[in-house]
């Protein structure tokens, strides 16, 4: 089917600032020694409609992030692109089978009683095994969701012993701050967590997933393996 003229310029846009995103994970990446093929980018297209999330694939997206698992499942009946998408919003219990059915990974686990539903839930619908990160806390901001720095241990301890899910690293959203040293110190801290994490577990906890349009620099030269865009591809919400 031929693109719209519309659609068209929205995909050469997005694939504009998708290579300016890039460029600059490759830079943050070249200051402190990493390689930039070690960082993936997902486009968080909440608020956007599914012909967006189209146009971002388009661009060369593979990979998106949704707040709200009832949005997300809507968008994905009308997007026709394949994609992987990951749950990057709050989720409540009641929803845990709906999102392991509708979620390639799921990055917000923060506490017990959701990584038990997840297990449930994927049994149930029999799936194997369900990607997740663990949602910290790390600016200790009331707030913001995810489990303390502290509390990270123990609730990993119980994240184990729970059939079906497959732990692979942490994520976290920094309290919001103009001054971007706020962020730095934030991404360091999950690092140093993670870190502090494998070495007391023996899992190998890959991903941390942290950056926003904002602040993606310099996440990537704290560590991120996942950076989490929306606004600077997609515009204001
Ligand atoms: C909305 C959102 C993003 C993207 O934020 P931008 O500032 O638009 O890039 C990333 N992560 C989470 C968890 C979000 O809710």
């Amino acid at each position: 089917m031929a693109m719209s003229e519309n659609n068209e310029k929205s995909v050469r846009v997005l694939a504009e600032r998708l290579a300016a995103v890039r460029s600059r994970v490759e830079s943050a990446s070249a200051r402190t020694g990493r390689n930039p093929g070690e960082i993936r980018l997902m486009a968080v297209t909440k608020n956007h409609g599914p012909e967006i999330v189209d146009a971002a694939a388009a661009a060369g997206i593979d990979l998106v992030g949704e707040n709200r698992v009832q949005e997300a499942t809507g968008k994905q009946s009308q997007v026709r692109a394949s994609l992987a998408w990951e749950l990057i919003g709050p989720l409540q219990s009641n929803k845990a089978r709906l999102a392991v059915a509708h979620f390639d990974r799921i990055q917000t686990v923060d506490r017990e009683k959701i990584a038990r539903a997840l297990g449930r839930a994927a049994e149930e619908i029999n799936r194997p095994a369900v990607p997740v990160l663990l949602q910290v806390n790390i600016g200790e901001d009331p707030r913001k969701a995810g489990v303390s720095p502290e509390g990270a241990e123990a609730l990993i301890d119980q994240i184990r012993s729970v059939e079906r899910l497959d732990l692979q690293g942490l994520m976290t959203i920094p309290p919001f701050s103009e001054d971007p040293a706020v962020a730095r110190r934030c991404f360091a801290a999950l690092r140093v967590l993670r870190d502090q994490l494998v070495a007391n577990t023996g899992l190998s906890l890959h991903e941390l997933s942290m950056g926003m349009s904002g602040d993606f620099d310099i996440a990537v030269e704290e560590g991120a393996t996942l950076i989490r865009v929306g606004t600077i591809l997609f515009g204001e919400r």
